[in-house]
């Protein structure tokens, strides 16, 4: 089919994310993904700065996962789980096992129905059906999961009213200072006070706490101080109430550390990853929870058509072999400081908030909405594909990516931020 004819129809029937059908932003036709880039129809080939949405951290057709995905499909694409097992399923249940700690895994379809299990895990194990989040929050796109995001942060503002009200802990403290930061400055006991007083007026009422560790994504790309995870884990233990970890983005050594809470040392009672689980093959999520919360929750009424697909474990299992056998803490450690050093300059052109960077994660932050349209061609003129939106030029590139292919991101984003 020639791009005419894909653009054709895409306009004729597709809807795409969070757009409008006659939303007018661009779209283009890609024809292949290989290593690091995204091949356009016209041919150009653009490194994937987003991961395919933090999703594909070892690049694109890569052997090892394409072998895995080859191999299991000869024996089973996929079985229903209710009532049978499979190796590969059990395999990738073990392993994050032992990589979280955490005993039990509910193999999920995708990020947001982990995060509606998490909260149905909690409601059930507490009696208790309201929980906290943080202001600044995005847990998905799901009716439970909208619940506990920040509306007004704006994604999901047209359903307020419409879902169950949670409480809100106050945003961490993001004052960056027009610096590249790696975070925000240590929250001062004054907030920290302001944080226990609104865990400790509703305590009796909540069920969990559920929280971004470390990085807040689609909410705003906020980096805050591990202090306040640490904070937030202490006053959980306090009251009795569950925390949450929602790793789905911060999974699997994006920010430096394998997962988020290991930035401070702690552990969740449930965990949500998703995203790079696969490395962005097929879609896959888990919950996880300890032994002690699955033993006292009984029937969990959750199971989706798809779940423990043996073709998504398999992957599943061979991207986390390779996590294993790359060097991803030094990659990401290289990373990091290509960001911090490319993008250095950003924080001088008007328009611009702050720079801010943390593993291979690096975020422009301007003081109004960009223009879409405007970023995107100007960071495809660079040989980059990022998808800014609101106030946000950011990337979150494969652990595959060369020095070069860094320096590529980094010049394309500091010439979006000086054309703003
Ligand atoms: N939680 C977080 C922190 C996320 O970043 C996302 C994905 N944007 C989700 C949940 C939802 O995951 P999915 O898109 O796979 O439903």
């Amino acid at each position: 089919m020639d791009a005419d004819e894909v653009l054709r129809l895409d306009r004729a029937h597709v809807w795409h994310p969070y757009s409008a059908v006659s939303s007018g932003v661009p779209v283009h036709v890609v024809r292949r993904a290989d290593g690091v880039r995204i091949v356009l129809d016209d041919g150009r080939a653009l490194i994937d700065g987003m991961a395919s949405w933090w999703a594909a951290v070892h690049g694109h057709n890569h052997p090892r996962l394409n072998r895995a995905v080859r191999e299991q499909i000869e024996d089973m694409a996929h079985v229903m789980f209710g009532g049978l097992t499979h190796e590969p399923a059990v395999r990738l249940a073990e392993r994050l096992a032992g990589m979280t700690g955490l005993g039990r895994v509910f193999l999920a379809d995708s990020g947001s129905v982990a995060v509606e299990v998490a909260i149905k895990m909690a409601i059930q194990y507490s009696g208790r059906s309201t929980l906290m989040t943080v202001r600044g929050g995005y847990h998905g796109d799901t009716l439970g999961a909208m619940s506990v995001c920040d509306p007004v942060s704006g994604m999901h503002h047209l359903f307020t009213g419409m879902l169950p009200r949670h409480v809100f802990a106050p945003a961490p403290p993001d004052d960056y200072g027009r610096r590249p930061v790696r975070t925000a400055p240590e929250p001062d006991e004054a907030y920290l006070r302001e944080l226990t007083d609104t865990v400790e007026a509703r305590a009796a009422e909540l069920a969990a706490i559920i929280v971004e560790p470390v990085v807040q994504g689609a909410g705003g790309m906020r980096f805050y101080h591990p202090a306040y995870l640490r904070r937030l884990r202490d006053l959980a233990d306090e009251h009795g109430v569950l925390l949450i970890a929602d790793e789905i983005a911060t999974g699997f050594g994006r920010t430096g550390e394998m997962f988020g809470c290991d930035h401070a040392g702690i552990r969740p009672d449930i965990m949500c990853v998703g995203k790079a689980l696969t490395g962005g093959y097929v879609t896959l999520a888990a919950t996880l929870c300890t032994e002690r919360v699955a033993d006292r929750l009984g029937v969990l009424m959750h199971g989706p058509t798809y779940m423990g697909n043996p073709l998504a474990c398999a992957v599943a299992g061979a991207s986390l072999d390779l996590l294993a056998e790359r060097p991803w803490r030094e990659e990401v450690a290289r990373i990091e400081a290509g960001l911090l050093d490319g993008l250095a300059p950003a924080v001088h052109a008007p328009g611009v908030r702050d720079v801010r960077v943390l593993g291979a994660i690096g975020v422009i932050e301007t003081d109004r909405p960009v223009d879409v349209a405007k970023i995107q061609d100007i960071v495809m003129g660079h040989g980059v594909w990022l998808r800014p939106f609101g106030r946000l030029i950011y990337t979150m590139p494969p652990y595959a990516c060369a020095p070069e292919e860094i320096d590529m991101i980094t010049r394309a984003m500091t010439a979006a931020a000086t054309a703003l």
